[in-house]
């Protein structure tokens, strides 16, 4: 992996005589193969030229991650944290709800559940997903940062990815961020708590949040 500009760029090298570019349409993670023996600037130079097209085909990724319909058949696949994973339907008299098994996601709801019903309980499976990420996260940031978090908790949000309360440092995320790598979650959890440090979005939060999390842009482009 290196870093052009604000672009993480997944390098492979092959047996080719040029270079060639494509955006992952599953995660949109920029990925780059090389011949053997590949310069870096020639990959550089290539990212660069192609930074609108990058930018573009990202958020084509995040608007088709988003706003997808379903309509939970045996097999479909849902994202879960940058990869795509199939569902598969079960109806025991376990507890209703959705469980990750190694190649799947299991949902067990009675078979005349309605599709509203399995995207609820999907829905309520990504804000645990996103929040028992969070905490890990919150965790490893509160130390570095020197910040003390307050509640966090995860909903389904419409045009927001986090929101932070600076009077008690409570945390809201949208669980849609389970959708995509777990780099676009952490991007958020430190944006959150460097409002602990400076409550507004000027020059200084700007300069914190490079000076904790370099690569913020690139985390940023995860969500489009
Ligand atoms: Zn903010």
């Amino acid at each position: 992996m290196i870093s052009v500009d604000d672009v993480s760029v997944i390098v492979t090298q092959k047996r080719i005589k040029h270079c060639y570019i494509k955006v992952d349409r599953e995660n949109g993670n920029v990925c780059v193969s090389v011949p053997i023996g590949w310069n870096v600037k020639a990959v550089e130079e290539l990212v660069r030229s192609k930074a609108s097209w990058i930018k573009r085909k990202q958020t084509a990724v995040s608007d088709r991650v988003l706003n997808r319909k379903f309509e939970f058949n045996n097999g479909e696949l849902h994202q879960v944290w940058g990869s795509e994973v199939p569902l598969i339907n079960t109806s025991n008299s376990g507890r209703r709800g959705v469980k990750r098994s190694q190649y799947a996601l299991v949902i067990n709801a009675p078979a005349e559940s309605s599709l509203d019903t399995r995207e609820k309980l999907l829905t309520a499976w990504y804000a645990q997903e996103v929040k028992s990420a969070a905490l890990v996260l919150v965790d490893k940031w509160e130390p570095v940062l020197g910040v003390k978090a307050g509640r966090l908790s995860a909903q389904k949000m419409k045009s927001k990815w986090g929101s932070c309360n600076i009077q008690n440092g409570n945390i809201r995320l949208n669980s849609e961020l389970a959708k995509f790598p777990k780099g676009a979650l952490e991007h958020v959890i430190v944006h959150e708590l460097v409002h602990l440090l400076e409550p507004s979005h000027g020059k200084r939060f700007y300069s914190l949040m490079d000076e904790f999390l370099p690569n913020r842009k690139a985390l940023k482009a995860l969500t489009g």
